[in-house]
């Protein structure tokens, strides 16, 4: 079996926190870092909270 055909899609692993949940990935650019939108917000808010906490002095 061979993973990485063009129609056979990405595996990978969720990369938001506490979340280790395999998804697959059928983005054409294989840009997809998360196993739901609820994942990539909770990160995108977490990263935009850290963010904003280290530009304030
Ligand atoms: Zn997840």
């Amino acid at each position: 079996m061979t993973l990485g055909g063009d129609h056979a899609g990405r595996l990978g692993v969720c990369a938001a926190p506490r979340c280790d949940r395999v998804y697959v990935d059928t983005s054409r650019n294989a840009g997809r870092q998360f196993c739901s939108t609820a994942c990539q917000n909770r990160v995108k808010a977490a990263t935009f909270r850290a963010r904003q906490a280290s530009d304030e002095p």
